[in-house]
């Protein structure tokens, strides 16, 4: 599933000042109070959860421990994951389970349409487990998720957020791209030197050729893909990645702080400071992405409506100024 080290503390560390030495790591690695989330009690937590288990829908936020599901569920936003809550991998840094899988539900689709209804959404965000168990992967069913979301709630904007369909990734993305859905989201997690040990069963080139087909199929898609930060990788090494991106066309990139979500789990080397975050963003704006989001707390669905809203205007921004271009250079 998508998205989160102690022998490194870039506690008072800035991007912007790279020779500051790294201090020890703690002992034990505490959360900085940049990582504090409130716990969640509001009526609409409690009503979003009751809302996926009268539905039967597994939700990403509970499933992957996500640090933001009080703020998110209380605005009754809910990354929904389909395909069932066991996954066919074990990746270092995600907390979904690992097994063998149930059967496909055929009334998954229309109970996350009955959902986006309910929650009123204008946008939502689909992920799923890997389903390397089925022979498309799980492709058809994004296909029927988006099929009944259109048919239901056809003003609610569709963002997915895919596996990387290891083998099937050609037919997979052709079926998806076909069904047209605003904003085709895969992430890479982590820098290609740390996949063995952090992402062990997907390739780095192959979840690069994943996005990049996306667009060749149809440019008008949205593209967007995220890294953890906090795993060992270097900052160069994470503005390769960026550039790589970019040669992918890629369009927007989320950046967020890994999170140990228990001590099974690949370890958080280091806590980086929002200021580094920072720096990360003003490279990776630089490097020509649409959209950045780079914070401690960043996921790949973390506002995801609002920034979908961005994503749209800075397009529309980039046609004008393209439009006009002539114009200036004749003026
Ligand atoms: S950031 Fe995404 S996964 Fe986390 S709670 Fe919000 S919607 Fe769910």
């Amino acid at each position: 599933m998508a998205s989160h080290r102690a022998h490194r503390y870039l506690g008072a560390m800035s991007e912007a000042d790279p020779a500051t030495p790294i201090a020890p790591a703690p002992a034990k690695a505490r959360k900085p109070d940049w990582i504090r989330v409130k716990a969640p009690t509001s009526v609409g937590f409690a009503e979003t959860r009751k809302l996926m288990r009268r539905l039967n829908l597994a939700t990403v936020c509970e499933e992957a421990a996500c640090p933001n599901i009080g703020e998110c569920w209380t605005k009754k936003h809910a990354t929904v994951m389909i395909l069932g809550d066991t996954c066919t991998r074990a990746c270092a840094f995600c907390n979904v389970k690992t097994g063998m899988p149930r059967a496909v539900d055929p009334l998954e689709p229309e109970h996350v349409a009955v959902a986006a209804a309910e929650l009123g959404l204008e946008h939502i965000v689909i992920t799923s487990v890997d389903r390397d168990d089925l022979p498309d992967g799980g492709a058809s069913q994004f296909v029927k998720v988006i099929e009944a979301l259109r048919r239901n709630t056809p003003s609610t904007t569709i963002e997915i957020l895919t596996p990387d369909f290891r083998n099937k990734s050609e037919k997979a993305v052709e079926a998806i791209v076909t069904a047209r859905p605003d904003v085709y989201n895969h992430n890479l997690e982590t820098v290609p030197r740390l996949y063995p040990t952090i992402r062990p069963g997907a390739r780095y080139y192959a979840s690069l050729r994943l996005l990049e087909s996306v667009k060749r199929h149809d440019p008008s898609i949205f593209t967007k893909s995220g890294v953890m930060v906090g795993l060992g990788e270097e900052r160069l090494e994470v503005h390769q990645v960026m550039d790589d991106m970019r040669s992918a066309d890629i369009d927007f990139l989320t950046m967020g702080q890994y999170l140990q979500p228990t001590p099974r789990h690949a370890k958080v080397l280091d806590f980086v400071t929002p200021q580094a975050f920072n720096a990360y963003a003003a490279i990776a704006r630089a490097k020509g992405f649409l959209l950045v989001a780079a914070s401690p707390l960043t996921r790949s669905s973390y506002h995801a409506g609002d920034d979908f809203a961005k994503l749209r205007a800075a397009r529309e921004a980039k046609l004008g100024m393209s439009v006009k271009r002539p114009e200036t250079a004749k003026g």
